[in-house]
């Protein structure tokens, strides 16, 4: 693979921009990676692992003569961000950001931006529990989606961090803000929501104790204490800032919950066969998308299909 920018500035060092750090460094992506992480001992562990070529002890050196700048910091840290580095981007750049919530980030960073620099808003879909510099890896991306919501960008700028997300293995779509923000309400905002719900419930639960629910936890539940170990600071961002899609789909959930709920107080095992039948057919579908590769059933859908 060939480069496609000279010099790619990360602010930020975590789990996003580690991975990116070893996906672009694994295809030959970047000239030169630069990084800078508000915090000193980030920095040292950043340098101590190689992580990028050079970590800047402050955001202006790290963006200095930078092509692309990407902001991997948690939503609500965007806008102190860009403003912080905003007086030191050179003409022509494009600054992304990889963050969950897109409309809540355009209204953030866009009004700080000066005439020359283009914006080119990202999220790829793609992440794990862990955080912080050491928890990146370049297969982070592989076989995911990126979608960028370009706006009215100029289109070589879009085109180029979209071939940027190809090289680093996703595929990528585009879409406007507001839609981004409500597909992902439904895919990952709401059900990391009703995991960290579902654990506070078996945590307030006395009656059954702590050694029981680690020694029984069954895979429905460990799949939901591993989503509910998630970063506290990133989902708390998440949640205030993309509100109004979240409770939008958080009220249709509890409209179906409370279907259920009656369905099992009368006894309704048609209305529950019928829902557990339509929502399998749903799961069959994202394993034959690909959707989950380490699915035990991944390589018969695959097969299958063949
Ligand atoms: P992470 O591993 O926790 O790293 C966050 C980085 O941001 C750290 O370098 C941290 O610096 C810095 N930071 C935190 N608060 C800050 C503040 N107030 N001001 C300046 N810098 C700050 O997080 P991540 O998972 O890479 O997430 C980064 C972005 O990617 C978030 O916007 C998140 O929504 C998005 N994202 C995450 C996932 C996921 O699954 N994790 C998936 C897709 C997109 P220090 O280390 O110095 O504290």
């Amino acid at each position: 693979m060939s480069q496609l920018y000279d010099r790619v500035a990360l602010i930020g060092l975590g789990l996003i921009a580690g991975s990116m750090a070893h996906a672009m460094r694994r295809g030959g992506l970047a000239g030169e990676i630069t990084g800078f992480a508000r915090s000193a001992e980030t920095r040292a562990v950043a340098a101590e692992i190689g992580l990028v070529d050079r970590v800047c002890d402050n955001a202006a050196e790290a963006v200095k003569d930078a092509d692309l700048v990407v902001l991997a910091v948690p939503v609500g840290a965007m806008e102190s961000v860009i403003t912080e580095i905003a007086p030191h981007l050179a003409q022509g750049v494009t600054v992304t950001d990889v963050g969950s919530v897109k409309r809540a980030v355009i209204e953030a960073v866009a009004p700080h931006l000066p005439e020359g620099v283009t914006f080119v808003p990202a999220h790829p879909l793609a992440g794990t529990e862990h955080s912080g510099p050491r928890s990146g890896f370049a297969e982070l991306f592989d076989n995911k989606w990126c979608i960028l919501v370009p706006g009215d960008a100029p289109r070589p700028a879009v085109d180029r961090l979209g071939d940027l997300w190809r090289a680093m293995g996703s595929s990528v779509d585009e879409m406007d803000a507001d839609h981004h923000d409500l597909v992902l309400a439904v895919t990952s905002h709401t059900p990391h929501l009703i995991a960290y719900t579902m654990v506070g419930v078996a945590d307030d639960l006395r009656r059954v104790t702590d050694s029981e629910v680690i020694k029984y936890s069954a895979a429905g539940f460990r799949d939901f204490t591993r989503i509910a170990a998630s970063d506290p600071t990133m989902w708390r961002d998440v949640f205030l800032t993309n509100k109004d899609a979240t409770l939008e789909i958080l009220g249709r959930f509890t409209e179906e919950l409370f279907a259920l709920q009656r369905a099992i107080r009368q006894g309704d095992g048609d209305l529950l066969h019928d829902y557990f039948t339509r929502t399998r057919a749903i799961r069959r579908g994202i394993i034959e998308a690909g959707q989950d590769t380490d699915a035990p059933d991944f390589g018969r859908a695959k097969a299958a299909k063949r």
